[in-house]
C-alpha cells in the first residue's frame, strides 16, 4: 500500500494463456509501444469476471495494466474484436493458431513494434472475414513477417553470382534465387517456378489493403508453402511445432 502504481493504457492482441491456480490466467499479449507482455489477469476464470472475454485467444482489446516487476496485471479491458468466427472454421482455427505462435516467436519483449502489431492485427481481421484461403492469408503474413524481421529475399537475381537468367532455385540459407549454374556447383536449394518466385515478390510489393483480391493457383501455394516454411524455419533457427501439425493436418484432410 502506499506504492505508486502506474496504470497503462494499451491496446493489444492475446497471443497466448496459461490457466494457473484456480481462477487466474497469465497470458501473453502483443501491444504496438511494449512488443511481446506477460500479464497476470487475476481471477479472470470466476464466473463474474468482466475480464475473461478478453484473455481468449486472438482476442484484441483495450487493456489497462499497471507494472509488478517483470509482468503486469490487468486492472481492466475491453474487447475490440473477439475474431469469434475464427473458431468455427478448422482451417482458419489452425492457421490462425499458428499465425499468433509464430508472431510469439518473433515478438521482442518490451520493444515497440507498430508495424508488427498493425500486421498481425489487419491478418487476423482477414483470416476472419474474409473468404480468402487461410492458406493464402498464412503465406501473407509469412512473407510480411519475414521481410520486416530483415529477411526479404531477392527475387531479381542469382544471390551467388548476379545473373538474372536461368533462375530456377530458392536457396534458404541465403535467402535468394539462384540460376541453374550456381545450384549445380553448390547443391543447395529449393525448386522454385517463376509463377511462384513472381507471386513472392507481388507478395513483398503488395499494401495488405489489397489482401481481399489476393488469388493464388493451389501448385503455387504449395511450392510457396514448402520454400516459406523452409526459409522460415533456416532464417529463425527454429522449428514452429504448430507449422509441423499443419502439414499432419492437411495430410489427414485432403482438400478438393
Ligand atoms: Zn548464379
Amino acid at each position: 500500500m502506499g506504492e505508486i502504481t502506474r496504470h497503462l493504457p494499451t491496446q493489444g492482441v492475446v497471443l497466448r494463456y496459461t490457466n494457473i491456480k484456480e481462477a487466474d490466467r497469465m497470458l501473453t499479449i502483443l501491444t504496438p509501444a511494449l512488443g511481446k507482455i506477460s500479464v497476470l489477469a487475476r481471477g479472470c476464470r470466476k464466473g463474474k469476471s468482466k475480464l475473461l472475454a478478453a484473455t481468449e485467444l486472438f482476442c484484441y482489446g483495450d487493456f489497462v495494466l499497471y507494472r509488478k516487476g517483470n509482468f503486469h496485471i490487468m486492472t481492466q479491458a475491453t474487447v475490440q474484436d473477439s475474431f469469434y468466427d475464427i473458431r468455427n472454421d478448422l482451417d482458419r482455427l489452425v492457421y490462425a493458431s499458428y499465425i499468433l505462435d509464430l508472431t510469439g516467436e518473433v515478438a521482442n519483449p518490451g520493444q515497440e513494434d507498430n508495424i508488427l502489431f498493425y500486421l498481425l492485427l489487419n491478418t487476423l481481421s482477414y483470416m476472419c472475414y474474409s473468404d480468402i484461403s487461410p492458406m493464402v492469408v498464412t503465406h501473407f503474413y509469412e512473407v510480411k513477417l519475414m521481410d520486416h524481421l530483415g529477411y526479404r529475399p531477392i527475387l531479381d537475381r542469382c544471390i551467388a553470382c548476379g545473373t538474372n537468367t536461368n533462375l530456377a532455385y530458392f536457396d534458404i540459407r541465403r535467402g535468394g534465387l539462384l540460376c541453374n549454374g550456381c545450384h549445380k556447383t553448390d547443391r543447395v536449394g529449393y525448386n522454385i517456378q517463376m509463377g511462384t518466385a513472381k507471386t513472392l515478390a507481388y507478395i513483398l510489393d503488395m499494401d495488405i489493403k489489397r489482401l481481399g483480391v489476393l488469388r493464388i493457383p493451389i501448385y503455387i501455394s504449395q511450392e510457396l508453402d514448402r520454400i516459406i516454411g523452409a526459409y522460415i524455419e533456416e532464417q529463425l533457427d527454429k522449428k514452429i511445432k504448430t507449422r509441423q501439425f499443419i502439414k499432419e493436418f492437411n495430410r489427414n484432410s485432403p482438400k478438393d
